[in-house]
């Protein structure tokens, strides 16, 4: 597939709002903020039913893990290629089973990049070395503060053994003095709400921020296939159903506001990179299936042409044909409403804000995060004058 050109726009029925693939370019611009999604192991001790590694077994990944050498290589080829902003080293798979985290911390922090690191936190190894490392940012992705709550959502997983563990990370905070945001990232689901505010109390018990967020069904290959999209072969099966009806943010509704968004571009392709553990880039963060997504090894390819290549999959024709881009970046501004409305039909008590509200809560700086509308809006302004591209 890498490489052909757009099949599922090339009729343009559908693309009154949606500039097919094919015709945008990538274009160069030295001032574009990368941020790298790299995943430093190849699994995850969990199988979490929303998420490829619990729903897409049959597609492979590697059992490998990346050396601090192959980093060292990417991290020096990045800077050289383009400016980055930001490596998180995860993208599917959990950073905690690597052997050396710490050392893969330094490596990126080597660069003057900042490094995030997201984690189930049901294992903690060398927590010390980690938190010594210093890393930007250290968020715990849950979905409960019960078991019988969170134990659904997050398959395999012991939120008891969690809750320790996030004890323990601000103690190792504290001995090393790091300076490290640790954030809770809240999966909502329908009938969470009331473990949200509890585990949220005792986030912030320990120093975590709070940041909830919608839970969706990944990988773009299972929403390809919710959307009926010809383009992939994958199916809905009955757990996908099941995982589906237990969202906050109904898929069907959600979807059809993101294809009816402004036409936007997707930044998961302008400015975000996906490589594997092997250093292999991916389509991009959203695709897991390595054996059909894989654009090419990141070393051995200048980022100009795998950008290239990229720009033409046709993926992202039926991708975007769909508005499944919007809806991966929170590009609609009706999301929050979408989901509110549905969790008030099933539990009229619960009170809850809208994600993007949490969201543009003020910065410790005191600057709140600019509204993405505005944004486009201005940047839309400034290609319009020229001064981008
Ligand atoms: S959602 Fe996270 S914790 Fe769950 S299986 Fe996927 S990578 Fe692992
Ligand atoms: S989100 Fe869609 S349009 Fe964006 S890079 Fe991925 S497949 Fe392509």
């Amino acid at each position: 597939m890498t490489g052909t050109t757009s099949t599922a726009l090339q009729d343009g029925k559908d693309s009154n709002t949606i500039m097919p693939a094919t015709r945008e370019r990538w274009v160069h611009n030295p001032k574009t903020k990368w941020q790298f999604d790299i995943d430093v192991v190849g699994t995850c001790n969990l199988r979490c039913p929303s998420c490829p590694v619990g729903n897409l077994s049959e597609a492979r990944t590697s059992e490998k893990y990346m050396r601090p050498e192959m980093l060292d290589r990417i991290m020096a080829k990045a800077t050289s290629e383009c400016r980055v902003y930001g490596v998180y080293l995860y993208n599917w798979t959990e950073p905690f089973l690597h052997p050396n985290l710490p050392e893969m911390i330094r490596v990126v922090r080597s660069y003057g990049v900042p490094c995030g690191l997201s984690t189930n936190l049901n294992l903690i190894t060398n927590i010390d070395g980690i938190m010594e490392a210093n890393p930007s940012m250290l968020k715990v992705s849950l979905s409960g503060f019960t078991q019988e709550v969170y134990g659904k959502t997050h398959r395999r997983g012991d939120i008891e053994l969690v809750k320790q563990n996030m004890a323990e990370v601000a103690r190792a905070k504290q001995r090393a003095g790091s300076t490290t945001r640790l954030v809770i990232a809240y999966h909502r689901y329908l009938g969470n709400h009331e473990d949200e505010a509890l585990m949220q109390a005792y986030a912030q018990s320990l120093g975590f921020e709070f940041e909830p967020a919608w839970s969706y069904l990944m990988p773009l290959e299972k929403m390809l296939a919710f959307t009926d999209s010809d383009a992939i072969d994958v199916e809905i099966n009955a757990e996908d159903q099941k995982t589906i009806d237990s969202l906050a943010l109904p898929l069907s509704d959600a979807v059809k506001a993101s294809k009816n968004a402004p036409h936007q571009p997707c930044p998961l392709r302008a400015q975000q990179m996906a490589i594997t553990a092997t250093g292999d880039v991916m389509l991009c963060c959203t695709a897991f299936d390595q054996s059909k997504y894989k654009i090419g090894s990141f070393l051995d390819t200048p980022l100009s042409e795998l950008q290239e290549q990229r720009y033409r999959h046709s993926l992202c024709g039926s991708c975007m044909k769909n508005g499944l881009h919007v809806f991966f970046t929170y590009g609609s501004d009706q999301l929050d409403e979408i989901a509110l409305k549905h969790i008030a039909k099933h539990y009229p008590d619960a009170k809850l804000k809208g994600v993007k509200e949490v969201m543009n809560k003020d910065r410790p700086t005191g600057i709140k995060a600019i509204p993405y509308k505005l944004k486009r809006e201005c940047r839309r302004i400034l290609v319009k004058l020229g001064a981008l591209s």
